[in-house]
């Protein structure tokens, strides 16, 4: 135990962690060439196209330092706030954790946020200043911050290049040398934190977990705290880059648990491993069910996809316990799944999974929050509200509450104005103002999390210039003036297209919804005109003039083989349309109210 460091990386997105920890694994000797690939740890086809790691992992490297052998486990963190909870399981396995700045961005709002949460666990921190080698790099400035920051000396930042190697073996002594070794009772029953789990086809669920307390054999008869079940251990083992079974593992260290478990939801992070006959008295503090944020309706183009839809999404909820959905169904898009989601992220990754594994072609509609409607009739009891349709009618609401969230942007002082502008547009209230810097500001404000699923990160993006980071934690509900707005095509109403909005920004948000529509769905035969309304009642109207004539009517008498390429090129075009009653509609009006600036 004494000769095990186990710590994770803190950065913000592009400061480095991935290419630190592939430098770390290649110094240790931990990969061979053949094994060497670009990005080792982010090993889901989806997560190196997006440069994220999605799902955190483990792994294990051995290193001699003064003429004594150590084990020194990487936790990868997932790097965006929608797996934030997984992030924060992650680092309480972990008895430290790399910084790591990027010496010519500075701080930024996640590096701050984790580092709370490292701070909050009792993590020795260990400042690393990354990118040393970059010629707008700003050392001193930026260790400066640093020192302010954590409240370290200058000489305790670690000047580093995960591209060129300097440093590493520096990050390296530092890690062995602050990093307290593991504490925990060999004798005592076994208690293991689960931070994480992959799901593999061929083998089920692979738990991984940090063992606290006792230890965890091949063949013992374990239960999982809070699911409450008993399995048996048919191989533990720990985790180089690929995973090495072994007879047992002991107190401190980490490893990986194979059970023959199929659904990823009886694995839950956070939870507690203990032994069967003999359980552990407590449970690891701070496990949580993870619960959706954001929702939004999955349908197929075709409607007779609905089964195979179902299916493929019952697949992906094996590998994928966070995504949750249940059947529901819309008079314009047929049958098709309320799905609830951890975040805008998170929502485009299902999406995209759907398509590239189990090629299906899907319509998303709106994304909502989830609201709390409380009626007249029973003032104590909340409606969930995860639909825009599940509403109650308005005369009947007492009140509707919404999530809010503790926001944190760090920006440079230049555009704090136009930060708090933002932020006000936003429904937010600023609740901290503190300069880290003369430079560099961190505000805090109150939002509803609404917001964000809107166009929020774009627009902060603009009137900063780019030079804003930002990320955020829920806290609770609020009470709020929300009303739905509808959209009628042809006088028909379009359930799909109904969106939650609060009431002061309603006429804004019904008239450019009609402006959007009429950009985005293509003229046909006939007028059609869009309305928007709030119940009864028509807020704004535009209308899309009919096509004068057939768009193949040019190439009568023409060329045959043209014609027919025209003909495939719009059936092409046509494959993300939905007809509603007359009106075709394609996939981006569904999302139109999400890019109305
Ligand atoms: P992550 O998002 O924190 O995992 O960041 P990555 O490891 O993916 O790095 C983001 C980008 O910065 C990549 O293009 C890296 O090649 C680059 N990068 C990482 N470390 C260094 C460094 O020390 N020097 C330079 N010049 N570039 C680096
Ligand atoms: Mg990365």
């Amino acid at each position: 135990m004494k000769n095990i460091r186990n710590f994770c990386i803190i950065a913000h997105i592009d400061h480095g962690k991935s290419t630190l920890a592939d430098r770390l694994l290649d110094f240790t000797g931990s990969v061979t060439e053949r094994e060497k690939q670009d990005q080792l740890l982010d090993n889901m086809d989806l997560e190196r196209e997006r440069g994220i790691t999605i799902k955190s992992h483990a792994i294990q490297m051995e290193y001699e330092y003064q003429g004594e052998s150590y084990i020194l486990n990487l936790i990868d963190t997932p790097g965006h706030v929608d797996f934030s909870y997984e992030v924060s399981r992650s680092i309480a396995a972990c008895e430290g954790a790399l910084l790591v700045v990027d010496a010519a961005q500075s701080i930024q709002a996640q590096t701050i946020s984790n580092l709370y949460l490292a701070l909050e666990n009792d993590l020795e921190i260990i400042p690393v200043l990354n990118k040393v080698d970059l010629p707008s790099a700003n050392p001193e400035e930026v260790t400066d911050d640093i020192v302010d920051l954590l409240g370290c000396s200058a000489e305790e930042v670690i000047p580093a290049s995960a591209k060129t190697g300097i440093g590493i073996e520096d990050i390296l002594e530092a890690i062995i040398e602050r990093i307290p070794a593991p504490e925990g009772n060999p004798e005592e029953p076994l208690q293991a934190l689960v931070f994480d789990s992959v799901y593999n086809p061929f083998r089920g669920v692979e738990t991984y977990f940090r063992v606290v307390n006792g230890s965890i054999h091949k063949g013992q008869k374990i239960k999982f705290v809070a699911t409450g079940k008993d399995y048996f251990a048919d191989e533990v083992g720990t985790l180089k880059l690929t995973q090495q079974p072994k007879q047992q593992i002991n107190t401190g260290d980490v490893g990986y648990l194979i059970t023959g478990i199929k659904d990823a939801r009886e694995v839950k992070v956070g939870d507690t491993i203990t032994d069967a006959n003999k359980p552990t008295d407590n449970a690891i503090a701070g496990f949580e069910d993870v619960k959706p944020m954001v929702f939004a309706g999955i349908y197929p183009v075709d409607t007779e996809d609905f089964e195979e839809l179902r299916s493929s999404m019952e697949k992906l909820q094996l590998n994928d316990a966070s995504l949750v959905f249940t059947p529901e169904s819309s008079a314009a898009l047929g049958f098709g799944f309320r799905c609830g989601f951890l975040g805008m992220l998170h929502m485009e990754i299902i999406q995209e999974r759907l398509e590239r594994e189990f090629n299906m072609t899907v319509i998303t509609t709106v994304p909502n929050v989830s609201y709390h409607a409380y009626t007249t009739k029973n003032t104590d009891q909340s409606i969930i509200v995860n639909n825009p349709s599940d509403l109650p009618d308005p005369s009947t609401v007492d009140r509707v509450e919404e999530p809010y969230i503790k926001a944190t942007v760090i920006t440079k002082s230049d555009f704090v104005g136009n930060v708090m502008s933002l932020c006000i547009e936003k429904r937010g209230q600023i609740t901290n103002q503190t300069y880290l810097t003369p430079e560099r500001v961190e505000l805090n404000f109150d939002m509803p999390l609404a917001e964000i699923v809107f166009d929020f990160y774009d627009r902060l993006k603009t009137v900063s210039k780019g030079y804003a980071s930002f990320d955020y934690a829920p806290i609770g509900m609020r009470v709020s003036k929300l009303v739905r707005v509808d959209i009628l095509l042809n006088a028909q109403p379009v359930d799909a297209l109904s969106a939650l909005v609060h009431a002061d920004n309603a006429y804004h948000i019904g008239k450019k919804m009609c402006e959007k529509l009429k950009e985005l769905i293509p003229r046909q035969q006939f007028d059609i005109p869009i309305q928007a309304a709030i119940g009864s009642k028509i807020i704004s109207r535009e209308t899309i003039k009919a096509l004068r004539k057939d768009v193949t009517a040019k190439c009568y008498g023409g060329d045959i083989s043209r014609k027919r390429k025209l003909l495939e090129k719009q059936k092409k075009g046509k494959k993300r349309m939905r007809q509603v009653g007359n009106v075709e509609i394609p996939q981006q009006a569904f999302m139109a109210v999400l890019k109305l600036n």
